[in-house]
């Protein structure tokens, strides 16, 4: 910004990850199952359960693209509750709302462009917020996590799916070739983009392991926080309340 509250590596990740999105949208559903083998699906559906969302709840899908897990919801909570799908890129929410009216959901879902850092919505707000390979595009994790306690209601619970930091050294080392080596390919082939599928690769390698996620929610002022490894911890389902 004008006001130098961003620094200027900041703010080039911050373009560099809207160049990713606008780039991957229109293929972002189908590089998904390909990637990874069909499994995000059920990594998606853990996410899901554990939410235990009811009819009637007010619920944040954070980052959430192109709306896998706000489709699921919004049949979960009906038409007394609502979903809001928030995704600092247009060009997602853009698919993702075509993707979701072509399958009838329209009544309790609405959209908004925003950034995780600053959510534009009232204290004491969503009943559950959930943020699916989301957060490790997000420059300042700290303030987004604190933003997202902020809207929950007390008594709200914050789902975090992420990429995270497999428990055994094979599954690390197969990991870490899969994702280096062959993603940007098949990233290349089907998109025509390498570098994006780099960036991927490179903002998976980043992301903080099981442990310091943990740390961070707590300090960010959530409580009960835990989690569950999926796939021997390739991803990692974190939950924390508000109270
Ligand atoms: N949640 C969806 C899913 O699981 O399929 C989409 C995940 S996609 C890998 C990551 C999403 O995070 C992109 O749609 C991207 O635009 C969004 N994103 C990146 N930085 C963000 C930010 N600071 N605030 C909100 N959304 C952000």
């Amino acid at each position: 910004t004008h006001f130098g509250y961003k620094t200027v590596e900041a703010e080039k990740k911050a373009d560099l990850v809207a160049d990713v999105f606008h780039s991957v949208a229109a293929k972002y559903d189908i590089m998904n199952d390909v990637m990874s083998f069909g499994i995000h699906r059920l990594w998606k559906r853990h996410t899901i359960e554990v939410a235990a969302a009811r009819p009637g709840m007010s619920i944040l899908d954070l980052a959430g693209g192109t709306g896998d897990l706000t489709a699921k919801f919004s049949r979960i909570v009906g038409n007394t509750g609502s979903v809001v799908i928030a995704d600092i890129n247009d060009s997602m929410l853009k698919v993702g709302r075509t993707k979701l009216r072509d399958r009838g959901i329209v009544n309790n879902v609405s959209y908004v462009q925003a950034n995780a850092e600053a959510l534009p919505f009232p204290d004491n707000h969503f009943d559950i917020i959930t943020i699916a390979f989301g957060l490790r595009n997000v420059t300042d994790k700290d303030a987004a996590l604190r933003s997202m306690r902020r809207v929950l209601k007390p008594g709200g619970k914050l789902l975090v799916l992420e990429f995270s930091k497999p428990k055994h050294e094979v599954m690390r080392k197969v990991y870490d070739l899969y994702s280096f080596k062959v993603l940007p390919k098949m990233g290349a082939m089907i998109t025509q983009d390498a570098d994006s599928y780099e960036y991927l690769a490179e903002s998976i390698r980043m992301h903080p392991d099981q442990e310091t996620l943990k740390q961070m929610m707590i300090d960010a002022g959530l409580e009960q926080v835990d989690y569950t490894n999926m796939t021997d911890g390739v991803v990692a389902l974190h939950r924390g309340y508000k109270f």
